[in-house]
């Protein structure tokens, strides 16, 4: 089996060291990647900063071309990258499809970005001055990404950031380094400045610190955990970086009781289920008004317990496996300690085969308990009962966490009244918590984080505010 290497200026550079990419469906090596150290990290962010005045002098027309040859290169090599996050992450065939045009289309909103770094002018008490704002590139970005979307989610923390003419060093988790080293190939085929876009593989703990405190990094983009979200803005607070910090979350979804029930099982199905509930904004606390709840929640466990689980290229396996022992350790913990506490388990509730776990409904757990309060990260949702609609807000705010949430409701009024009153950075109606799209301003508020990133909101976040003035007359001297 031939190592992965990193990808430094413009190249594949040999891996000094390797590590085992598991197949979690599997548990076979899927691939040798390269672990990192500080020095790998260290010649990355040199690479970064010798392209930077290059990248970032370009014609924005140029950056924009290299963004859209790489949206194309992307879905000529659809199936290249499918499979690879099929084997490499445990994603279905569709999950994985997804992501890859996903990423496409964030190429190409991101190419458009390119030529929208606006500024402005403003008037200036002092009649002689003109006052203007512009905006440039912050210059290295070090890109810390997860596993759980592993070409989408870096994609979207890169795109942006490099057609504003910034360059990228970026560490993807070490669950899923070989799309990543895959797509800088596409990104440098598509014509990108050597040295622009980098990628270092291998453990947060060998070569994070060194990322994340150089010297030569102007800002940090993180998506990932809570805890690691909190290490690491720790660090970087340290030089000042400007940190954007994309973290868990436990998100409500609300359920009045004027929907039909049926169909909202089948939404708050995706919304818990989706990638084996793998997904930051999946919805994991269900909030169901009292009349329709019990009937909810049967409906919601017999969805659940006919989901398809296995061959992950059968476009009907509805997820797959979960990333490793440790992931599968922790969902069976917090389903264990909510029976423990009170709880019913409607459906689920156990591992199905490997690391697939079973799609499970919690019924009424104490709003104390782990499966209620901490991120899980599983096929795994629970769901408690509200009066009326106050009372299905203040539980929905009884989180530390604040990403996303839905409400499911006929009434327009209570949906918007809802999503005014639900403290997180989305709120969606007649949806489920977990939506995406290139352009929305995607970041939570609490312990999920802080800063936006997609469209416009991510190019605000990479670039710097440069204030401008011009003495055009003469302004009296006060000495
Ligand atoms: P993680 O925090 O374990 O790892 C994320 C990344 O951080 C990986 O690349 C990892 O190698 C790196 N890392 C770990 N320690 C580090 C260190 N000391 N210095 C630098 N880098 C370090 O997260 P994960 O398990 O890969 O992903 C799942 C988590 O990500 C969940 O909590 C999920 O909610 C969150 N997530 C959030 C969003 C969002 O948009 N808010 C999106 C997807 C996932």
């Amino acid at each position: 089996m031939q190592p992965y290497g990193h990808f430094i200026g413009g190249r594949e550079v040999p891996a000094k060291e390797s590590f085992e990419d598991l197949n979690p469906y599997t548990g076979d090596i899927f691939s040798l990647a390269a672990r990192g150290d500080a020095d790998d990290a260290n010649a990355a962010v040199e690479a970064a900063r010798e392209a930077f005045p290059i990248w970032s002098q370009l014609p924005p027309a140029e950056r924009e071309k290299v963004m859209l040859n790489a949206a194309d290169l992307l879905e000529e090599n659809l199936e290249l990258l499918r499979e690879i996050i099929i084997d490499e992450s445990g994603s279905t065939i569709t999950k994985a499809r997804g992501e890859v045009l996903y990423s496409a289309s964030l190429m190409r909103a991101a190419a458009g970005e390119s030529r929208r770094l606006y500024g402005e002018t403003f008037p200036n008490d002092k009649p002689h001055r003109l006052s203007m704002v512009i905006r440039e590139p912050m210059g290295v970005i070090a890109a810390i990404s997860p596993f759980n979307a592993p070409l989408s989610l870096l994609v979207k923390m890169i795109a942006f950031a490099l057609a504003a003419g910034n360059s990228v060093v970026s560490k993807p988790s070490e669950e899923t380094p070989v799309v990543a080293v895959e797509f800088a190939k596409i990104l440098h085929q598509a014509g990108v400045t050597p040295g622009a876009y980098n990628v270092v593989t291998g453990f947060g703990s060998d070569l994070g610190g060194a990322l994340v405190e150089h010297p030569q990094v102007n800002g940090i983009a993180f998506t990932g955990s809570t805890s690691t979200g909190v290490r690491i803005a720790q660090s970087a607070v340290k030089s000042m970086k400007r940190m954007q910090m994309e973290l868990g979350g436990k998100n409500p979804l609300i359920v009045l009781k004027d929907v039909d029930i049926e169909k909202a099982a089948e939404i708050a199905a995706v919304g818990a289920f989706f990638h084996g509930g793998q997904i930051c904004m999946s919805s994991a606390r269900i909030i169901v008004e009292e009349e329709i709840a019990r009937p909810f929640a049967e409906a919601l466990a017999k969805k659940a317990a006919s989901l398809p689980l296995g061959d992950l290229r059968d476009p009907k396996t509805a997820y797959g496996p979960v990333i490793n022992q440790r992931s599968l350790d922790k969902i069976q913990a917090h389903v264990d300690s909510a029976r423990a506490e009170g709880a019913e388990i409607l459906s689920g509730g156990e591992v199905h085969h490997g690391l697939v776990f079973k799609p499970t409904v919690i019924w009424e757990p104490p709003r104390t308990c782990a499966a209620w309060c901490e991120e899980t990260f599983g096929p795994v949702t629970a769901i408690v009962s509200a009066k009326d609609f106050d009372e299905a807000i203040e539980i929905a705010n009884e989180s530390d966490y604040g990403l996303s949430a839905g409400i499911l409701t006929n009434d327009m009024q209570r949906g918007l009244s809802a999503a005014r009153r639900i403290h997180c950075g989305a709120v969606h109606i007649g949806m489920h918590s977990f939506q995406s799209d290139a352009m929305a301003p995607v970041g939570g508020i609490g312990m999920s984080g802080f800063g936006r990133s997609g469209g416009h909101y991510s190019v605000e976040h990479f670039t710097e505010l440069k204030w401008i003035s011009m003495e055009l007359g003469e302004t009296p001297n006060p000495f």
